[in-house]
């Protein structure tokens, strides 16, 4: 149950400014079982192993993107967060990510239920944290046959819920799962451009009242 930072978090504040390797931190959440590890362990390794144990880790990968660098940092979470509401998100959880994954399996309509419950949890948090760009991922595609979940059902909630939307199959492939991650980081360099934009509106807004201010005295 340990969360083991295996990132240094003193190197990824100074390469803010760095123009050529960015960073992302991205938190996967979901329900027990969905394949949230199977998604972290095929993208940092290509592979899937089958079976991931029940730990909870920070891992950092780096990736190059139409030739720069990125600077991954994964929080595989654990299920239930809490005891008294196992849906929980956390406050630590959502001001450290820049990104969300929730996952859920298209096998089990209650991990549906758990991803819909934690949507609304992240988009009811904090001023900051309720904007922050959300993937929903329908996972175990490979599994047809189980299927309860409709691709029609996970596409339209996350539209209701301003919620970028992805089936995949860890277990078959590792183009999907690199599709998550590379449409995430977009959302969040996205989402990082607003908010510089907001800043120099308001820097733009206390430059010219202060010429004003001046003129008056
Ligand atoms: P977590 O609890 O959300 O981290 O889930 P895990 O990554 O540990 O996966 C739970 C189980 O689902 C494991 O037995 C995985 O092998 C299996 N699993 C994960 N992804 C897939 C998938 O895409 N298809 C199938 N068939 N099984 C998967
Ligand atoms: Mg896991």
């Amino acid at each position: 149950m340990v969360v083991q930072d295996k990132t240094n978090s003193h190197q990824y504040k100074t390469m803010e400014g760095n123009q050529h390797k960015a960073e992302a931190n991205v938190l996967l959440l979901g329900a027990l079982n969905v394949g949230k590890s199977a998604l972290t362990v095929r993208f940092l390794t290509r592979r899937f192993i089958g079976e991931y144990g029940e730990i909870e880790s920070i891992y950092n990968h780096t990736d190059k993107i139409d030739g720069r660098e990125i600077s991954f940092n994964i929080w595989d979470s654990l299920y239930p967060q809490s005891c008294e509401s196992p849906d929980s998100v956390s406050e630590k959880q959502l001001l450290w990510a820049d990104g969300v994954i929730l996952v859920y399996s298209i096998c089990d309509r209650s991990s549906f239920e758990v991803v819909r419950h934690q949507v609304q949890l992240i988009r009811q948090a904090g001023k900051t944290c309720a904007h922050v760009p959300i993937i929903i991922v329908g996972n175990k595609r490979d599994l047809q046959h189980q299927r309860v979940v409709s691709s029609e059902e996970g596409r339209l909630f996350a539209l209701s819920a301003d919620c970028a939307f992805y089936e995949i199959s860890a277990a078959e492939t590792y183009h999907g799962v690199l599709l998550v991650f590379h449409e995430l980081l977009e959302l969040i360099k996205e989402s990082r451009s607003v908010k510089k934009g907001a800043i120099g509106i308001k820097g733009i807004v206390r430059s010219v009242s202060a010429v004003f201010g001046k003129k008056r005295e």
